[in-house]
């Protein structure tokens, strides 16, 4: 069964929360080395020897890189997990695409009348000169 638009849109929907909420969980976890890196740098008056806290510096850094991503690229990775179904002949494959008649125009299978669009495909009239 082919999702209608409406399912495809829920889902992609459902996707960009979870990829927020995973954006959420990993920002709250920064504080965490933040807090330890400047806590004991101040307290020892070392907090710009960043070589030793070379460590919680690249955690803050790659926390802030998977929360930024997940929240950047939220709609487009939503997009690419749940892709337009697009319907496709089951014997050969090809394309049902703007199928205007119930068979495949490749392979001639007899199809199924919800496969077949109610419009003709849609035909750019040529350029005028
Ligand atoms: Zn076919």
């Amino acid at each position: 069964m082919i999702p209608s638009p409406g399912d495809i849109m829920k889902r992609r929907s459902t996707v960009v929360s979870i990829l927020r909420g995973t954006s959420l969980f990993f920002a709250l976890w920064i504080p965490v080395p933040l807090v330890s890196w400047l806590g004991e740098g101040f307290s020892d008056g070392d907090f710009l020897d960043l070589i030793y806290y070379a460590g919680r510096i690249t955690t803050i850094a790659i926390l802030l890189l998977i929360s930024g991503a997940c929240v950047l690229f939220a709609r487009p990775l939503s997009k690419w997990i749940v892709p337009i179904a697009e319907p496709r002949c089951p014997r050969c494959d090809h394309t049902l695409r703007h199928l205007v008649s119930p068979r495949c125009s490749e392979c001639g299978l007899k199809l199924p009348d919800e496969l077949v669009q109610d419009e003709p495909p849609h035909v750019e009239p040529p350029p005028r000169r």
